[in-house]
């Protein structure tokens, strides 16, 4: 047992809250500064989802992966910035100032996760938390040049994690090796009896650069419309490197990539909706001082304390759902969501890990996608692993024009193990 202090300063506004004093215990991280991205409940610490709605939030308990850091000897350092309740692939959405990338601070680093990535990629921190629903450990980890994982769904609890879209939703290790995400990873993956979609699945690997005979696939529908040729080229040169290491690469095709976007933002866009009628300016944050009517208040707090885009995927979310509507939307898009994972379950008959680009282009400056439409494309090639539940790792891969670009590298369910093992691999090699 003993104290840190934590004296970084945080010039990216990488953090929503600072602890600068901070305890740990004995144990595989004992002494270790992490940085938990702030969606992820704190017993003692605000909480505050990027949001004004829970400003002043603090929860009575710790999340699952909290009291696992805890019990390993990690020093919680802090909650990290992201847009608002996980909203945004860029940190731009969050109440509290956008978090600025520190590879080039005139460029937002990725979200929603932003404040984990950016915390790590400058030093903050060696590892941080984050949360994917639909790429947002991988997103940022691919534009500000750390490694990324979101692990298989149900593989770390949801206990204490403040619910985006419960069904795409896990969280996950980053830093900045292969290594530290693997370490950090042992320590949050375990069953918990508190959320039902818990795996029994504990991880206890250490990364082995011992890759011969592994086979890797290449989707065409990676490099595709949308995908940046100078990113698309070096992420193809990084995939050759594999050959040298002994494993096979193969050209594969995902012809439901064409379905996945769609199906992620209306299945997403539903569980927003319902997940997030809870903060009623009763229970949580800022209260109402005055309540006319029930319907008054309600209407009230959450057109004042939510940001645009919440209030847009709720609205979205409610109509998907509504009588009428739901099937032409919401049991479509599970539709489309059992084509992905079908795609993904022929896919991984033949090989064992799918390649290609994280995202689509590097990172964008800030303030650069002001339109919705175009925001949601950047999460193409991320949200087909959320859709199926498999587990999916960003590597550095290269830059282009000085910017990160990232390598991802997709596995069958409970297949950590060996897109961590490609992904050292590859960071061995890494020129
Ligand atoms: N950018 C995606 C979205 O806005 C993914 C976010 C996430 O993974 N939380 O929904």
């Amino acid at each position: 047992m003993g104290k840190i202090t934590f004296d970084a300063e945080d010039r990216w506004n990488a953090f929503v809250t600072l602890c600068r004093k901070a305890e740990h215990g004995d144990g595989p991280l004992a002494g270790v500064p992490v940085a938990v991205k702030d969606n992820i409940s704190t017993a003692g610490i605000q909480t505050t989802c990027g949001s004004a709605i829970l400003k002043d939030y603090v929860p009575p308990y710790d999340a699952y992966v909290v009291e696992r850091l805890k019990a390993a000897g990690a020093a919680i350092v802090g909650k990290t910035n992201m847009d608002e309740f996980g909203m945004g692939t860029t940190t731009e959405s969050s109440a509290f100032g956008p978090t600025t990338n520190p590879v080039d601070p005139t460029r937002v680093p990725g979200g929603s996760s932003g404040g984990s990535a950016a915390a790590v990629a400058a030093g903050m921190v060696d590892m941080a938390l984050g949360t994917d629903t639909g790429g947002s450990i991988r997103c940022p980890a691919a534009f500000c040049g750390i490694v990324g994982l979101k692990p298989t769904y149900g593989r770390t609890s949801r206990y204490g994690l403040i619910a985006y879209a419960n069904s795409l939703e896990g969280i996950g290790p980053m830093g900045r090796t292969v290594e530290d995400v693997s370490r950090l990873f042992a320590v949050i993956a375990g069953h918990d009896p508190r959320d039902a979609t818990s795996l029994d699945r504990p991880y206890n690997h250490t990364p082995s650069a011992e890759i011969r005979g592994m086979r890797i696939g290449v989707p065409l529908e990676f490099f595709g419309e949308g995908v940046d040729p100078a990113v698309g080229k070096t992420v193809r040169a990084a995939i050759e490197r594999f050959t040298d290491l002994g494993a096979e690469v193969v050209e594969c095709s995902m012809p439901s990539m064409k379905y996945a976007l769609a199906a992620y933002y209306v299945t997403c866009t539903s569980e927003a909706s319902s997940n997030l009628a809870r903060f009623d300016g009763v229970r949580y944050g800022p209260a109402n001082d005055i309540i006319p009517s029930w319907h008054e208040s309600y209407q009230e707090h959450r057109k004042t304390h939510f940001g645009k885009e919440v209030r847009r995927r709720i609205m979205l979310g409610t109509f998907a759902l509504s009588a009428g509507y739901y099937g032409k939307y919401y049991a479509k898009a599970q539709a489309a969501r059992q084509n992905v994972r079908d795609d993904f379950a022929r896919l991984f008959a033949d090989v064992d890990v799918v390649a290609g680009p994280t995202m689509p282009t590097t990172a964008f400056r800030l303030g650069e996608k002001t339109d919705p439409l175009s925001m949601y494309l950047a999460d193409i090639l991320t949200v087909p692993a959320n859709l199926a539940g498999v587990p999916a790792i960003s590597v550095p891969c290269g830059t282009v024009d000085g910017l990160p670009v990232g390598l991802q590298l997709i596995g069958r369910h409970c297949e950590e193990e060996r897109i961590i093992d490609a992904a050292y691999a590859f960071e061995g090699v890494r020129a």
